[in-house]
């Protein structure tokens, strides 16, 4: 989306160790009109699937996942992280290491919010390894929901998450796909054709 990655290029900032920064407009403050054309992209490319639940994961994804929702009709759930999990039987819950925190932490979801009924697009800020979507599909998986889709605003294409998904069957729709980016010189540089001309 060509939209997306011109604003990456103009107020993305490269860090070290393959960490792109976005406060700008996606990760502190949010754009929401951006985010609007980003949803409409994924309407399009989701066009024709009984989405009728958007899955994110607190804190990053949820202003993302909340516009999404608004331009699909939908509910919105995001899976909350947590100390201390509960397990009464009316949670999911799962283990996700996180990339930009380096730890692990629990992840849950009430058991009224999701269910076999459920036909789920997944929306996330960011795909690195994988961890983060990997315990959203198992949250999935045990409430016995469909998995329709998963919508990336960016992925790092140099991070193996986004590949092994595809591999799997996933149908992943990333919006930029980062394919190098260089601390020093702060170039960018982006894996052709990552969705639509918008
Ligand atoms: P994964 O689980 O795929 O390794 O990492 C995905 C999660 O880590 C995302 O939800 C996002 O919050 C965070 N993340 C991973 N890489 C980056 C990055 O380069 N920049 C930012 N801002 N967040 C990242």
């Amino acid at each position: 989306m060509e939209l997306l990655e011109e604003r990456i290029r103009r107020d993305g900032v490269v860090k070290a160790g393959g960490v792109l920064k976005v406060d700008a407009f996606l990760n502190h403050q949010m754009d929401i009109e951006l985010f609007s054309q980003m949803a409409e992209e994924w309407k399009r490319l989701f066009a024709g699937k009984p989405i009728n639940k958007i899955l994110t994961i607190e804190a990053s994804g949820i202003g993302i996942a909340a516009v999404v929702a608004h331009h699909f009709g939908v509910p919105v759930v995001f899976a909350k992280k947590t100390q201390s999990i509960n397990l009464d039987g009316t949670m999911y819950s799962t283990r996700i290491q996180s990339f930009t925190h380096n730890r692990i932490y629990d992840v849950i979801v009430s058991t009224r919010f999701l269910g076999p009924d459920d036909h789920v697009l997944i929306i996330d800020d960011f795909l690195a390894n994988g961890c983060a979507l990997r315990g959203l599909l198992e949250i999935c998986e045990s409430a016995g929901a469909t998995v329709e889709g998963i919508g990336i605003a960016i992925e790092k294409g140099f991070q193996p998450g986004g590949d092994e998904l595809r591999e799997a069957g996933y149908d992943l729709q990333s919006l930029a796909i980062v394919e190098a980016m260089d601390p020093a010189t702060g170039a960018i540089e982006f894996r052709a054709g990552a969705q639509g001309k918008t």
